[in-house]
């Protein structure tokens, strides 16, 4: 868990490269689908682009889909889900269902000045979906993916006004998310801020 520009996706991606298990990104799996212009990503494209949530049917389907491939049987590390109290609860049917309860539930935390400041630097190839941060992990040619060549973009929903409007969301729908995995106990705050593989080390700690 986290707001935009947390940092949730690298930190997933490393967890997930060393866990070895199955990485479920719903933003990754939605800016597939829209790029791919299925029917499904064609309407989730709307709600993405305005920095508006995907509704919850929508986004609890692909969840479960994914959830029942063979890959993720044993465990699975969920990234930027379960974002409203709805999709909590389906979770939490979905995992009572197959035995398996949540261990913990990680919440990068960084201020809203920052993940504002970070989210103005990302560049994304529409033609391959790597992505790049000015700062942080510039492609080696100027506006150019280095994986094939694409001219990269900046996504629609990175942009400044829709930034602040996307941490208004997860502040009204995701908030009340942390309030209940709090109360659970699950809940695990680590400091977002730093460099990539400090808030990586800090992580790991929390979960060991
Ligand atoms: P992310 O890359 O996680 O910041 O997600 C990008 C966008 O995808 C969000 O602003 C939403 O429009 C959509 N999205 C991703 N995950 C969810 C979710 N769990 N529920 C609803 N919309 C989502």
């Amino acid at each position: 868990m986290g707001t935009p520009g947390a940092g949730k996706g690298t930190q997933a991606s490393i967890l997930a490269t060393r866990l070895g298990g199955c990485h479920v990104s719903t933003g990754d799996m939605l800016r597939d689908a829209a790029r791919n212009g299925t029917p499904l990503g064609q309407q989730a494209r709307r709600f993405m682009d305005a920095g508006r949530l995907v509704p919850d049917d929508v986004v609890i389907g692909i969840v479960a889909e994914r959830l029942a491939e063979p890959e993720c049987r044993d465990g699975f590390l969920l990234d930027g889900f379960p974002r409203t109290v709805a999709q909590a609860e389906a979770l939490g049917r979905l995992l009572a269902a197959r035995g398996q309860p949540l261990d913990a539930v990680v919440l990068l935390a960084v201020p809203a000045d920052e993940a504002v400041r970070r989210i103005s630097g990302r560049r994304v190839c529409p033609a391959c979906g790597t992505m790049f941060h000015l700062a942080f992990q510039p492609p080696q040619r100027p506006d150019r993916c280095d994986r094939c060549g694409a001219g990269l973009v900046q996504r629609e929903d990175d942009r400044e006004e829709t930034v602040r409007h996307r941490l208004d969301v997860y502040a009204r729908e995701t908030g009340p998310v942390l309030e209940h995995y709090r109360r659970a106990g699950l809940l695990r705050e680590v400091d977002g801020l730093g460099g990539r593989d400090d808030v990586a080390r800090n992580l790991q700690a929390a979960l060991a």
